[in-house]
């Protein structure tokens, strides 16, 4: 049985995947070409290099067909070998599915605990680099931008707690809820594995995970001892420098990506992050007029592509997101592990304007109220308020 005809865009107001703007299903409905052939080495070179320039580095990007969790797996089997302890930070899911990951793949992981509110803190990473003085910590991995909270981490301070450590671990960031939303330099910042997905800021369909690396991962990855085959950097990198993939790549969703890095670059990546920046603040200054708590604890760790907001005690987040899917066609974020019922995330990111914004942000209001929850004020005008004064 099919659902009867809704009229109008359903809003998908998760944090990834992401409303896919008209243009990119336009530039991915095409027949599949030979990806042997000489029309698809155009293709495979153009966006190799865009991808450079939109993960700001002069390294090789990595493409691969697989969600964001196969890039995870790639960056740690690549450079990796059993037994290694890897560092990483308890920020939130998506930090503590990375830990579950290499923790399987045969690595030890020291997991500094954390509040699910909270960014990184370079001091502790900083402690922990310093004690360890038979240098036995191989990689530090954070998560750039936390997803199932909405706080974002100052990668350059970490990268900066390691070098005070004089540690040579390699440093390891997820981005893929950042990437081509929120400002991010894997060269400047001296990332040696940054790990993307194509579903998020990239606006692109589910489908492409993205591994950048810097020289000391390349150099480490050819000791590397974990087992790895379908993710092998060597093989990529060696087809990818005659413009081509070692196995079938994901050709429609490359037709997209082409497509994703023209609109970026049009726009303007500064003026991305800019847009983000604004409709994060004005998300923000909604969720304090209804009187509600933000999940993210600290002003100067906002995510600018998602906002979690906590409800009253008594109240079922589920319920709630449930409310406004089914009167306003609008989808949210779940609460995920930890905040399970208590949050719910609205995600602000990728090919999204003020109209749009706003729209989400009164099926938000009309649905908190349906569902019983008694708010303080009209986000929605305080969300105006805020693009008013920002043009
Ligand atoms: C979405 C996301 C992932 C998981 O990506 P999948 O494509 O679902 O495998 C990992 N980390 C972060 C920060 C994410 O936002």
């Amino acid at each position: 049985m099919s659902e009867p005809y809704r009229a109008g865009r359903h809003f998908l107001q998760i944090p990834g995947p992401t409303n896919v703007p008209d243009r990119i299903l336009r530039a991915m409905d095409r027949p599949t070409i030979d990806h042997r052939g000489p029309a698809f080495q155009k293709l495979a070179r153009s966006v190799l290099d865009g991808l450079k320039r939109i993960f700001r580095t002069s390294g090789p990007v990595i493409v691969y067909p697989s969600s964001g969790t196969g890039a995870w797996e790639a960056a740690l089997v690549n450079t990796l070998s059993p037994g290694d302890r890897v560092l990483m930070v308890e920020t939130g899911h998506f930090a503590t599915l990375w830990k579950e990951m290499a923790g399987r793949l045969g690595l030890e992981v020291v997991f500094l605990e954390g509040d699910w509110r909270s960014p990184v803190d370079p001091a502790r990473v900083e402690a922990v680099l310093a004690e360890d003085r038979a240098r036995r910590i191989a990689a530090v991995c954070i998560v750039h931008n936390e997803t199932s909270t909405g706080v974002r981490s100052d990668v350059a301070a970490v990268r900066r707690a390691i070098d005070r450590a004089r540690h040579p671990a390699l440093f390891m960031v997820d981005t893929i809820s950042s990437l081509a939303s929120m400002d991010y330099r894997h060269g400047e910042w001296g990332v040696d594995v940054t790990v993307g997905g194509s579903q998020k800021g990239l606006m692109l369909p589910p489908g492409l995970g993205f591994n950048a690396i810097s020289e000391k991962a390349l150099a480490a990855h050819r000791t590397a001892r974990l087992p790895r085959s379908y993710w092998d950097w060597s093989a990529m990198l060696e087809a990818n420098a005659k413009g081509f993939f070692p196995y079938t790549p994901a050709t429609n969703l490359l037709y997209g990506l082409a497509e994703a890095i023209a609109m970026l670059e049009e726009e303007g990546l500064e003026r991305v992050f800019a847009r983000h920046d604004r409709l994060a603040a004005a998300t923000r200054a909604g969720v304090g007029a209804w009187g509600l708590e933000l999940v993210a604890r600290d002003p100067a760790s906002y995510s600018s592509t998602l906002t979690g907001v906590f409800v009253p005690e008594g109240i079922d987040a589920d319920r709630v997101r449930a409310t406004i899917l089914e009167r306003f066609d609008v989808s949210l974020g779940a609460g995920l592990g930890k905040l399970a019922r208590r949050a719910f995330r609205i995600g602000h990111l990728g090919d999204l304007n003020e109209a749009w914004l706003l729209g989400s942000l009164a099926a938000i209001e009309m649905g908190l109220e349906l569902s019983g929850v008694r708010l303080s004020g009209s986000g929605l005008r305080a969300a105006e308020r805020v693009l008013l004064e920002s043009p």
